[in-house]
């Protein structure tokens, strides 16, 4: 765990890791900006569990510290034309969970297929598949939400953390009974760069590659239960 976290991050001054209990750990850093890259990384995971981070404070026990909450980037479908103002990925984000920050790259001027939200949501509630929205006076519609690096999600109860197979519901239920309205499609689609032959004369947004990266860097996580 520690040498698979250490090579994720590799921080630059370097990290120092306890374990406090089973399945607890105290991450020491030793500068700011390792700090930083590593909360603005999350989700990290380590065996398709997600590492869970919580930044302490002064005078923090590291047993009291609830850790519940997980930042991750959702890429938002299926928005109309009148909604592409930073408002809306702020609404969105509360909804979803607690708005973070929206990406940077959103309002550009290139067209994205979707928008990208940061958000900090409670492990312990099923993700949110979609959102009805509206102008006022306008017809309602569905957007829907991809979620960024998650590695483990219960398609039948939406928690991330374990698989469908382990999930306690399942021996609640009888067979028949069993609906799966979670699916491996609320996962975003990793992002490769793709280089053709005639990319040389093609034009891309030039946040394109900034964008891809960010993407595919991060790992998959899921809860830490
Ligand atoms: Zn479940």
């Amino acid at each position: 765990m520690k040498q698979t976290f250490a090579a994720l991050w590799r921080p630059g001054k370097g990290v120092y890791v306890r374990e406090i209990e089973p399945n607890l750990y105290l991450f020491q850093f030793y500068h700011e900006l390792d700090i930083k890259r590593v909360l603005e990384g999350s989700p990290w995971s380590s065996n398709r569990k997600a590492l869970i981070i919580s930044r302490m404070k002064e005078g923090d026990v590291p047993r009291n510290i609830s850790l519940n909450k997980l930042e991750l980037w959702v890429q938002v479908y299926d928005l109309r034309v009148g909604f592409m103002s930073e408002r809306v990925p702020k609404e969105i984000g509360n909804y979803i969970g607690s708005f973070v920050e929206s990406c940077s790259k959103n309002f550009t001027g290139t067209w994205w297929e979707y928008l990208r939200v940061r958000v900090s949501i409670d492990v312990t509630q099923p993700l949110k598949r979609k959102m009805k929205i509206r102008q006022s006076g306008a017809e309602w519609f569905w957007i829907n939400f991809k979620y960024e690096n998650v590695r483990t999600l219960c398609f039948i109860c939406g928690i991330m953390g374990h698989s469908e197979k382990f999930g306690s519901r399942l021996f609640e239920m009888a067979i028949y009974e069993i609906t799966k309205p979670y699916g491996a499609w609320m996962r975003a689609p990793l992002r490769h760069k793709i280089h053709h032959i005639g990319s040389k004369w093609l034009r891309e947004g030039e946040e394109v590659g900034d964008r891809n990266t960010a993407a595919s860097e991060g790992v998959g996580k899921s809860t830490a239960a």
